[in-house]
């Protein structure tokens, strides 16, 4: 590991000390904002440290999907069926190495906690959004973001769509009316919000955090807290650390954060002995739909070989590209299905007369793409894929010349992505060792703690901004006492 670390203050060297207090938080996103209620509300006094000149961080620019289910009112309105039951079974299935008692925990509240973002003071659109998207164009409130449908987990829990969508059209910045209500609920405590401030140092009396040192321009100081939370974010700004961690992410990436995304939170945990758990994985996603008919097509490696089943959700179909050597793809479609040839996420490479001609053009040894087309289009004729197991809803046979190509390369289509590495933490959030051990005093919640989503292939779009302010929550409450 080379990244540097900030020093570790004894609490012994600290001469003056400018403020105590129970709970001090260490950034206002939807993580620390939760946290913060969530301790004020409870009773605690509460510092909320911000380096930026207001709240939001990478959670403002969200477009604002948060992942909940089990029976919310959405869901219930519009006719979905779901229990917890199925939601936890689901999210067992996406995690590397499922944390089983977080994610009963996330799926049982997950009506509770959708009831709590509701009461801060906005309301999710009553409305189901049927289409396969990247995020709703409009204010729907409800559509498919994840794996659901997809094989195998189709069949290991039943599908529901529980991506709840901010109601502000677009794909961008709808969550920060999640963020306005929170700030608007904070102020409404005793909590003390202070900005252009950022924690610099954790300061230490033996193995427990009992504070922070801080810095606003030329002023520094430090904070005595009974508990300290650190949600400042992911670390996707920070160069030297994506170069050791996450290399997929520096390549010709356009960075899903803001730019206080600099793994500071992660590097203050980390520094007091917090082990970084799933450094290496990544959210990266260049989506290829909508337009929707273009998943019935297929997606090839270099050597003209299916990677994937087309209809995964876009950041696991990227996952699976960046796999491939050279994390090269191709997603191939025939005349009956092409559509957006001006596409600046995949651009558009050319099209063919023959799929012997494309096969040459694009370098892919002689005959393997043909025998793939050639394969699929057999089966789907017959509504089956039995090496990917698409869903039938999806699978048309590519057999219309002329046939085109979008290319899926890193670095040649133009994709996004943030970090998902972050501090291991149990239930409440309490920030852990290596072997398990709690560091008394220090929690950890958001992008910079691990928790439920640990990769791309596993990602459903929600999560984040979900996991984040439930666990949030959780962290306040505890750290507070309660
Ligand atoms: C365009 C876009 C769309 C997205 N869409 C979705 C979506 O729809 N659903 C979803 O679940 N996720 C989405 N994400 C991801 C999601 O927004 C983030 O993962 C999530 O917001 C992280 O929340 P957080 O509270 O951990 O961090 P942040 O919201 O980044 O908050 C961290 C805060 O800490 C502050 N900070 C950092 N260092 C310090 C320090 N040393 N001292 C004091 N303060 C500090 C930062 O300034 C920042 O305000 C999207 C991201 C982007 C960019």
């Amino acid at each position: 590991m080379t990244t540097e670390l900030p020093e570790v203050v004894p609490a012994a060297e600290v001469t003056e000390w400018s403020d105590e207090t129970d709970v001090l938080v260490i950034g206002f996103g939807i993580a620390g904002g939760s946290a913060a209620l969530e301790a004020a509300r409870a009773g605690a006094r509460v510092i909320l440290l911000e380096r930026a000149a207001e709240y939001g961080g990478t959670s403002a620019m969200a477009g604002g999907h948060f992942y909940l289910g089990g029976g919310t009112a959405v869901q219930v309105a519009v006719g979905v069926e779901d229990s917890a039951e199925e939601m936890e079974k689901y999210l067992t299935t996406q995690s590397i190495d499922p944390d089983a008692d977080k994610i009963h925990a996330y799926a049982t509240d997950s009506v509770e906690h959708f009831n709590w973002i509701e009461a801060l003071g906005m309301e999710f659109e009553r409305s189901l959004y049927t289409e396969k998207a990247v995020i709703q164009p409009g204010t729907q409130g409800l559509m498919y973001t994840g794996n659901e449908k997809v094989w195998p987990f189709i069949n290991q829990a039943k599908p529901a769509p529980r991506g709840h969508k901010v109601p502000k059209p677009g794909d961008t910045g709808g969550a920060k009316i999640v963020l306005d209500a929170l700030n608007n609920q904070i102020e409404k405590t005793s909590a003390d919000v202070r900005y252009e401030t950022g924690a610099t140092n954790l300061i230490v009396d033996g193995d427990a955090v009992v504070g922070v040192r801080w810095r606003k321009y030329d002023e520094s100081g430090a904070i005595r807290a009974k508990a300290v939370v650190i949600a400042a974010g992911g670390y996707v700004g920070n160069d030297k650390m994506v170069a050791e961690y996450t290399p997929q992410l520096g390549k010709k990436l356009y960075p899903l954060a803001s730019t206080y995304d600099d793994g500071m939170g992660l590097k203050l945990g980390k520094s007091v002995g917090a082990e970084w758990r799933f450094m290496e994985q990544a959210f990266i996603t260049a989506p290829f739909y909508p337009p929707s008919v273009l998943v019935t097509g297929i997606v090839v490696n270099q050597d003209g070989k299916r990677i994937v089943a087309e209809d995964s959700y876009h950041a696991r179909t990227s996952a699976y590209v960046m796999d491939q050597p050279d994390q090269a793809a191709y997603l191939i479609v025939d005349s009956e299905h092409m559509e957006r040839q001006d596409f600046r996420l995949c651009p558009f490479i050319d099209g063919w007369e023959t799929v012997e001609e494309m096969e040459s053009d694009l370098g892919i040894p002689e005959g393997n793409l043909v025998a793939t087309l050639t394969a699929y289009n057999e089966h789907a004729a017959n509504k089956e894929d039995p090496d990917f197991h698409k869903h039938p809803d999806w699978l048309e046979a590519q057999d219309t010349g002329p046939w085109g190509a979008y290319d899926l390369t890193l670095g040649k289509a133009l994709y996004a992505g943030f970090t998902l590495g972050g501090m291991r933490v149990n239930l409440d959030g309490q920030a852990q060792r290596e072997d398990l051990s709690v560091i008394p005093g220090l929690y950890a919640a958001g992008a910079c703690a691990v928790n439920i989503v640990q990769d791309g292939k596993g990602y459903s779009s929600g999560t984040q901004l979900g996991e984040g302010s439930y666990f949030g929550r959780r962290c306040g409450r505890h750290a507070a006492g309660l």
